[in-house]
């Protein structure tokens, strides 16, 4: 029977929550009465997570597809390849470490059926740590302000997706994107609802600051070219003021003669200068090393196996 929901969840390293999510899962979906099928992608898990994903999909055979990935291709590679196996009309995301409660997918199927393509969420209360969260306020802030994108909460994975706009993210391209403002960007009529949200269950969270930091530069090179053109004008404006400080001191060379003071004000201008000018050139290569991956013939993701048992 076709699915009407697919649920999406990517793992990586999850062994301690992989039972518990489970049963909380089908739990909540047989609650739903509509046909519906997990498919679970395996992200280059080290631990006993696709052991388990196994066992699941044994004990709940007609409902739970695994995609097993060659190695770790990060979370959002995950859910595209999630997104390419899908067969349901309404797709949802969530996490594998149970921050994302599975019984509040009903609070999204609910506002999917008024019509909505796209079902985002924002977390009531969010329970992660302060610095995670205070970052993240301050991203959420800044893609605010340099792209068109209007979500409360670009974190929050717990989110509806119609068939339309999987079908246009699995058609493209991209290398390396953050699902959430892609969807946004592809969709017609979104909107949001609050969602509860829990402590990560078991484990670490699988992203250390390298980790988040890539992220983030994929939200904002991949939705806006606002840091580049923000550099343009920097350099406009400094550009101006130092013909300014040319004539100035031209013409004070020549009215009260040469001036040998402030040595050190210059060297803080100079490094001041010089570090914008390193950070311009890091910015540069973030969007050629992003047009370079978009052009690779490579594949984005490996998969070592699918298991599908109801075929
Ligand atoms: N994840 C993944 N691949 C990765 C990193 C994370 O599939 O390289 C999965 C992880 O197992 C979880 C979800 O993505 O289901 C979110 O990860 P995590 O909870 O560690 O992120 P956080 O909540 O700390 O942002
Ligand atoms: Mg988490």
């Amino acid at each position: 029977m076709i699915p009407h929901l697919s649920i999406v969840v990517p793992v990586y390293n999850e062994e301690a929550n992989i039972p518990h999510l489970v049963d909380r899962l089908i739990k909540s979906l047989n609650g739903l009465n509509m046909p519906f099928e997990i498919i679970f992608t395996n992200d280059g898990s080290i631990d006993q997570s696709l052991p388990l994903l196994l066992d699941a999909s044994a004990a709940h055979p007609a409902k739970i597809r695994i995609i097993d990935f060659k190695g770790n291709f990060g979370q959002h590679m995950a859910i595209i390849a999630a997104f390419s196996a899908a067969r349901g009309t309404i797709i949802i995301t969530l996490d594998a470490d149970l921050q994302n409660p599975p019984e509040e997918i009903h609070k999204l199927v609910t506002k999917m059926d008024e019509g909505y393509d796209y079902v985002g969420s924002y977390r009531d209360k969010r329970q992660d740590s302060f610095f995670r969260t205070h970052v993240s306020r301050m991203i959420n802030w800044v893609r605010e302000k340099i792209t068109d994108i209007q979500m409360r909460d670009q974190g929050c994975m717990l989110r509806a997706y119609h068939r339309t706009i999987i079908d246009k993210i699995v058609e493209g391209k991209e290398h390396s994107t953050f699902i959430p403002a892609l969807a946004y960007k592809l969709s017609r009529n979104p909107t949001e609802i609050e969602v509860h949200h829990a402590e990560r269950a078991a484990g670490e969270s699988k992203y250390n600051l390298y980790k988040l930091v890539r992220l983030n530069f994929d939200l904002i090179t991949s939705f806006s070219i606002a840091p580049l053109q923000l550099f343009t004008m920097f350099g406009l404006l400094t550009s101006f003021l130092s013909g300014f400080l040319v004539c100035y001191l031209f013409l004070r060379r020549i009215l009260v003669g040469p001036e040998a003071e402030g040595l050190f004000t210059l060297f803080a201008i100079a490094f001041f200068l010089i570090s914008v000018v390193i950070v311009g050139i890091g910015l540069i290569g973030e969007y050629l090393g992003r047009l370079a991956l978009n052009l690779s013939p490579r594949p984005r993701y490996e998969i070592r196996t699918l298991y599908e048992n109801d075929q």
